[in-house]
């Protein structure tokens, strides 16, 4: 298949591209196009035929239930069976932006969408192409993240590119994606908002509107069966094997060091990421700096890139320093870990 390339300047995005991207989404085809979380991967959500190339392109498996994004209310009374009070309070703060609903859907939306779950992931993403274009197609659009199923997510043009070129009827090219961490996921369908997967909307901004906000167990139990489907699946996994090192930043660095000689010494190529407080400390290593420790929103934004630059330059082993798990280094953390597959280690001094 031939991909085409529609270039766009997100900030005045030129009518005629948007429209004959929109024209190929009212056909039934698949576009992959810029959020403000990361690229996403568009098709007709009332369509299933169109859906279902979404889950061929990728290779994601049918029980993955999709987000469908949309651009305005009257989309989403379409497609839920009722708006409960919660939502409305988090469509009122929060949107366009990074967080998702779960909602009861309505009949009108296709099994292979919610992977025949009761429930739709509904969200308005905060990106003048992706509102434009869901505007111009006049249609809900579902879009996972534009990557092949169990790579970093997408976060720039040549992301999407390397994964979906021939793949996919058309890519945006829109630019370098802010957020760079997928929505938050939030089920307000059992009275309590849970959220089922950190993103960059977090937990304190919800504690705002509401006197309880729950985690789903399994974001930190391992044996608990996650509600949302996608958590169970290996993610965001480079090429490298990656291990996480947690702590003090001291011990962190110091175990990172030993971790280095030692792999370095087995002829392995090893990368360490590093943040602005620590990359300095060390010298003549192979480094990413992935953003600061003080401004973690950073750190968000440049994660997948960094991830994706390891394997380009072909190392076995990405040493990641562990950041606090609070406000969006929840999300932070959820991603490392799972690209990590469990391989986190404990740095102590002795
Ligand atoms: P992605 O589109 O790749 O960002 O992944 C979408 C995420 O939303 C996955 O983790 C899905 O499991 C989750 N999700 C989508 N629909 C539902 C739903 N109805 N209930 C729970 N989680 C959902
Ligand atoms: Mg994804």
């Amino acid at each position: 298949m031939n991909t085409k390339i529609f270039k766009i300047n997100p900030d005045n995005p030129q009518e005629d591209k948007l429209t004959e991207a929109s024209e190929i989404i009212k056909k039934g085809g698949i576009v992959a196009f810029p959020t403000e979380t990361v690229y996403g991967l568009g098709a007709n959500a009332l369509n299933e035929n169109a859906v279902s190339k979404i889950f061929e392109a990728k290779g994601r498996p049918s029980d993955n239930p999709l987000i469908v994004h949309v651009a305005n209310l009257e989309q989403v009374e379409k497609l839920v069976e009722e708006i409960p009070q919660e939502a409305y309070k988090i469509m009122e703060s929060f949107w366009p932006g990074p967080i998702t609903i779960i909602f009861n859907k309505s009949k009108i939306v296709p099994d292979s969408i919610t992977a025949g779950l009761p429930t739709v992931a509904i969200r308005m993403p905060n990106h003048k192409i992706a509102l434009d274009l869901i505007n111009k197609s006049e249609l809900p659009i579902a879009a996972p993240s534009a990557n092949l199923s169990g790579k970093p997510s997408p976060t720039t043009f040549k992301h999407v590119k390397e994964d979906l070129t021939g793949k996919i009827d058309a890519i945006i090219e829109g630019g370098f994606t802010g957020v760079g961490l997928e929505s938050t996921v939030v089920d307000i369908t059992t009275g309590i908002p849970t959220i089922l997967r950190p993103g960059g909307i977090t937990r304190e901004d919800l504690m705002n509107l509401f006197s309880e906000v729950k985690m789903d167990p399994a974001l930190h139990d391992s044996s608990a069966i996650p509600k949302s489907p996608g958590q169970k699946y290996k993610h965001y996994a480079p090429n490298a094997k990656v291990y996480v090192i947690q702590g003090m930043v001291t011990d962190i660095q110091k175990r990172i060091e030993l971790l280095y000689n030692e792999y370095s010494l087995q002829g392995l190529k090893v990368g360490i990421m590093a943040t602005n407080q620590t990359e300095k400390l060390y010298e003549g290593k192979l480094t990413i700096n992935v953003g600061d420790r003080l401004n973690p929103e950073t750190i968000a934004s440049n994660l997948f890139k960094a991830l994706r630059n390891f394997d380009d330059m072909k190392v076995d082993i990405i040493l990641a320093e562990a950041i606090d798990d609070d406000g969006i280094g929840a999300a932070i953390m959820n991603r490392l870990n799972k690209s990590a597959g469990g391989n986190i280690i404990t740095a102590k001094e002795d």
